[in-house]
């Protein structure tokens, strides 16, 4: 068929085949398509939507347009999970050691990229000595040992969505459910792990503004997922708010340390236990939601979750004891409420992201420079009471920040909270789960 037909077939409305939907792709990866005609096609998809079967087909594609990743010559049960960003969230740090401990392997890899702060991978290297760059032989490896190993993305990794997604930003074809689906999906369905949890992000913060938005993403993805026999649920999660407090490279890394070490803010424990339920149900490790709960909190109480950080942080190049050597900043400035006493009724996640971004947290352009150990601590949370000239924030600066930079990131800070005079009550973290 030609893509002109393929164009307007979608465009009239009409279900695609899984072989026209591969047909297009493969020959857009290979350049016979133009750029201009996959665009039309995005924006016909964008009206009139794909169904299941489509979007499944559309994933299928994507991941077929590069390499695939085998998990062969790991033993065990290897999981995984995804989320779709916030400000302040860490949660892999803590989930995937938990998982180790658990008898689950967690083979993962993992990127940088832009934001308030830096990815996963960034987070890891403020542990002094921590290696990114190990070869496939040392990931199993050590995958087999530890339980647990994060690498950097290598290879020709699904490169239609790579090229895809720079299309959708330049053509207003970003927010359409089965591209995001299909785009996430693909990415995740390229390794074969054995059992996947979505963590679906709802707010201010996030992707997805709302819970209609959120639930329908999740359901969407789920639905790739069990199409391609996978067992898989998702959650969707609030961020309405930062995630605990620090929203920072090395911050985050102590406040991941301090949960699992059995402390740390209650929601990034509820959200991290809530996860791992998932994946200790999917893998039978457990016989119902409960109990997963139940079994994860051990693991973090224990001592077990932090061990295995530990084994991982030592296998993967760590300097004896990294974790008690994280950088810091040079200073400490609090941030104090001027206004008269007041409810916490709202709180812009993106705003407090970039308080942090503005300090040198996070990468603007890829090629930014990003300074591990500066950032802040958030330190309320929806439903608290400030009171006048009461401390909410701390920002970890460097000498060479002027008042310039923290005046603007303090006021950035200040702005992201709304008042009320009425009591409010604070939001779950768990809103729903889709499976
Ligand atoms: N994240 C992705 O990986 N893809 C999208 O399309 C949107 C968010």
């Amino acid at each position: 068929m030609r893509a002109v037909d393929i164009i307007l077939k979608k465009r009239r409305g009409d279900r695609l085949t899984r072989g026209e939907i591969e047909d297009f792709v493969t020959r857009y990866v290979s350049g016979e398509i133009p750029d201009y005609q996959m665009a039309a096609f995005l924006m016909a998809v964008c009206f009139q939507g794909m169904d299941a079967e489509e979007t499944v087909g559309l994933t299928i594609a994507m991941m077929n347009s590069g390499d695939q990743v085998s998990l062969e010559g790991i033993d065990g049960l290897t999981v995984d999970k995804h989320s779709t960003g916030g400000v302040g969230d860490k949660t892999t740090l803590v989930l995937a050691p938990l998982l180790a401990s658990a008898g689950l392997k967690v083979a993962k890899m993992s990127g940088r990229g832009l934001g308030h702060t830096g990815g996963t991978l960034d987070k890891l290297e403020s542990l002094p000595g921590f290696r990114i760059d190990l070869d496939a032989d040392s990931f199993r490896r050590q995958v087999n040992e530890t339980g647990l190993a994060v690498i950097s993305q290598t290879g020709n990794l699904v490169p239609a969505d790579k090229k895809m997604y720079s299309l959708r930003d330049v053509t207003g074809t970003v927010d359409e459910i089965s591209l995001i689906s299909a785009s996430i999906m693909s990415k995740k369905m390229v390794v074969d792990n054995d059992a996947l949890v979505l963590d679906v992000k709802v707010g201010s913060g996030a992707f997805m503004k709302t819970i209609e938005d959120a639930r329908k993403l999740a359901e969407s993805m789920v639905s790739i997922g069990k199409g391609m026999n996978r067992k898989l649920s998702a959650l969707i999660t609030e961020m309405s708010q930062p995630l605990g407090h620090a929203v920072g490279n090395a911050l985050e890394v102590q406040e991941a340390i301090d949960c699992l070490s059995g402390g740390g803010p209650s929601d990034l424990r509820e959200l991290v236990v809530s996860l791992a339920a998932e994946l200790l149900l999917h893998t039978d490790r457990v016989v119902d939601r409960p109990s997963g709960v139940e079994r994860a909190a051990e693991l973090l109480d224990s001592g077990k979750a932090l061990e295995a950080f530990h084994a991982f942080v030592t296998a993967q190049g760590g300097e004896p004891e990294a974790w008690n050597k994280l950088p810091q900043a040079d200073r400490i400035v609090d941030v104090v409420w001027q206004g008269d006493r007041t409810n916490v009724a709202g709180i812009d996640s993106e705003q407090v992201g970039r308080a942090a971004m503005l300090l040198g947290a996070g990468r603007e352009t890829k090629d930014s420079v990003i300074d591990l150990a500066v950032g802040l601590t958030f330190e309320i949370k929806i439903g608290d009471i400030l009171d006048k000239e009461a401390r909410f924030a701390r920002l970890h600066v460097r000498d060479h920040h002027d008042d310039e930079v923290i005046n603007r990131a303090r006021a950035v800070l200040v702005e992201a909270i709304t008042g009320s005079n009425e009591a409010v009550s604070s939001p779950p973290i768990v809103h729903q789960i889709v499976d």
